[in-house]
């Protein structure tokens, strides 16, 4: 795990009703160097949304908050936590919030199931009238939160960690059943689940379980360098690394916190040569000003710094 130094841990009191999410709580405690946390539930979200600093105040400015705004140096909150798979067992209808941040957190405190476990990017891909060569965007969840720090990005304010991953690996494969047309997930774009191994061990769980299938295939979506892990699973088959790149002064300007490019092909090569497909996205494209001012995303100057 990267070395991380949350200023504030939560922990839901259902995680103690689950000796495997328990286990995988200590392994992540330690590997954060055992720091004070905090035993919450429901009727502490009001209280974790203000300690995270994402209230109304916020929300009224702009409801969808870019962390670039703030460029905070923390590294967000933790709340680690369990799916809650029985509707029956959730806190119904969670208070609304404007900011998307507050809102997540208000969810995964009264409880969410398959509603977070899998998203879809492009619905109309799927339909089966249509022939397309793509297929759409299916992601699967277990992490919303990030503890890089891309300007352009809302995720790194608290982080939320699902820790019962073996039944959320069960889910998954039962999810992939009802879907025989999608080959390929894509895991985690909430968050960038590589920073957190190997404590927190969905790379190993995610793997084994695809590996299960005969035709599906995890997509490992990362900026992250934190290989390490991936290199000795023992199922890689019906695994990709896949990391998106960006220009030097983007990598080291704009997605702070992050590995630059040089670290990111070398963890590409790593796993190419571990016996990985690896994949890469050019993510994002940022127009950088060359203007010797340095402003960094385009201000239109020229490159002597005339506008
Ligand atoms: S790595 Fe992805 S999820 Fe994390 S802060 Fe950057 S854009 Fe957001």
């Amino acid at each position: 795990m990267y070395d991380l130094h949350p200023a504030q841990v939560f922990v839901h009191k259902r995680v103690y009703a689950n000796p495997l999410a328990l286990a995988r709580l200590d392994r992540m405690l330690g590997a954060l160097g055992h720091p004070p946390v905090q035993v919450v539930d429901e009727r502490d979200t009001d209280r974790i949304i203000e300690a995270v600093g994402v209230g109304d105040s916020q929300a009224e400015q702009c409801p969808r908050w870019r962390q670039g705004v703030e460029k905070r140096a923390e590294d967000p909150a933790f709340l680690f936590n369990t799916f809650v798979w029985d509707e029956e067992l959730r806190t119904p209808n969670p208070k609304e919030r404007l900011n998307s941040c507050a809102q997540m957190i208000a969810s995964v405190m009264a409880g969410v199931g398959e509603d977070f476990a899998f998203s879809q990017r492009n619905p109309s891909l799927l339909s089966p009238e249509k022939a397309h060569v793509c297929q759409g965007g299916w992601g699967i969840h277990s992490l919303k939160g990030c503890v890089h720090k891309c300007d352009y990005c809302e995720e790194g304010y608290l982080v939320n960690f699902m820790l019962d991953l073996e039944e959320f690996a069960e889910h998954v494969l039962r999810m992939m059943e009802r879907r025989p047309e999608q080959k390929l997930y894509r895991y985690d774009l909430y968050s960038d689940s590589i920073c957190f191994e190997p404590e927190y061990g969905a790379s190993a769980i995610l793997a084994s379980a695809f590996a299960e299938t005969a035709d599906k295939y995890l997509l490992f979506y990362t900026k992250s360098a934190n290989v390490e892990h991936l290199l000795n699973l023992p199922h890689k088959a019906h695994s990709i690394f896949y990391c998106t790149l960006a220009t030097a002064t983007v990598c080291r300007e704009i997605e702070r916190g992050t590995p630059g490019m040089d670290a990111r092909i070398a963890a590409l090569r790593r796993c190419q040569e571990a016996g990985y497909v690896v994949r890469v996205g050019f993510s994002p494209i940022v127009p950088i000003c060359p203007c010797p001012a340095g402003h960094g995303p385009l201000m239109g100057c020229r490159a002597d710094g005339s506008p």
